[in-house]
């Protein structure tokens, strides 16, 4: 049975990959913060063992090294979904240091650990794809408009990350894809988003069924156009 582990899974968008993937016969690994009170993931649950809830703060350095006992098997897809944007107010002089440290280890090394920790596992794998939940604004060519210094910093970063993995994991079959999911209707993106969940959740897992090699190390838009670093 394919089998993904994704991180962020109890709201958003790592909460639809679950629903979805789930409909479709995959067991899913669901890592949260909190599983005791992430009822709308514990709904999904079928019953028959395909739901694994784990608990995981990407805040923590070493909390995705402490999931490798308890994930099992070859991963298809390695989802490193979960982040944050951190204060609103994010411009020129307004810096908060100690909340973009929390955010660059939330949205950026968090993702790392994970790759690091479970890559043997992608590469046992069918799919064998590490996908990992960027965004545009971490493109430096796409930057017009300045400030959001810690989740531009933190989304670069994993950019950063990403094109590394895509190297280094290249010789186990492993493909790395970096995502910007689009604008998304969730708690992060607002109502204002342009896509719902599903449609963005839809465009991603079709992108990742095409997944081949000619693809590894590429920074996506959910519609499957390539975006400039
Ligand atoms: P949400 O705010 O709806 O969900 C964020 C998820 O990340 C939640 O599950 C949250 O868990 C989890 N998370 C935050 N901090 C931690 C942590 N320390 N440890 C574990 N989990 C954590 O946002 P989205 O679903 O929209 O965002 C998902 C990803 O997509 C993020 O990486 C985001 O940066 C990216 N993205 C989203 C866009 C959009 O338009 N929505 C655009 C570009 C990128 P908890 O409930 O515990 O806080």
């Amino acid at each position: 049975m394919p089998h993904m582990l994704i991180t962020g899974a109890n709201r958003g968008i790592g909460l639809e990959h679950t629903r979805v993937l789930l409909s479709r016969g995959w067991h899913v690994s669901a890592a949260c913060r909190n599983p005791g009170r992430a009822g709308d993931l514990k709904a999904l649950d079928p019953g028959d063992g395909r739901l694994s809830m784990l608990e995981y703060d990407a805040g923590r350095p070493g909390a995705g090294k402490a999931l490798a006992g308890q994930v099992k098997g070859p991963i298809d897809i390695l989802f490193a979904n979960a982040g944050m944007f951190g204060p609103r107010e994010q411009g020129f002089g307004q810096t908060d240091y100690a909340a973009m440290a929390e955010i660059a280890q939330v949205n950026a090394f968090a993702a790392l650990e994970l790759a690091e920790t479970f890559a043997g596992q992608v590469a046992q794998s069918q799919l064998k794809v590490i996908a990992l939940q960027s965004s545009r604004m971490g493109s430096i060519a796409d930057n017009t408009s300045g400030g959001y210094y810690a989740y531009r910093m933190s989304k670069a970063a994993l950019n950063a990350i990403g094109k590394s993995l895509s190297i280094d994991l290249k010789a186990k079959g492993i493909i790395t894809l970096i995502f910007h999911p689009g604008w998304v209707k969730t708690d992060m993106g607002g109502a204002g988003g342009t896509l719902t969940v599903n449609e963005c959740v839809e465009g991603q897992l079709d992108l990742i069924a095409r997944a081949n090699p000619a693809m590894n190390g590429r920074f996506f838009h959910v519609s499957g156009e390539d975006l400039d670093w």
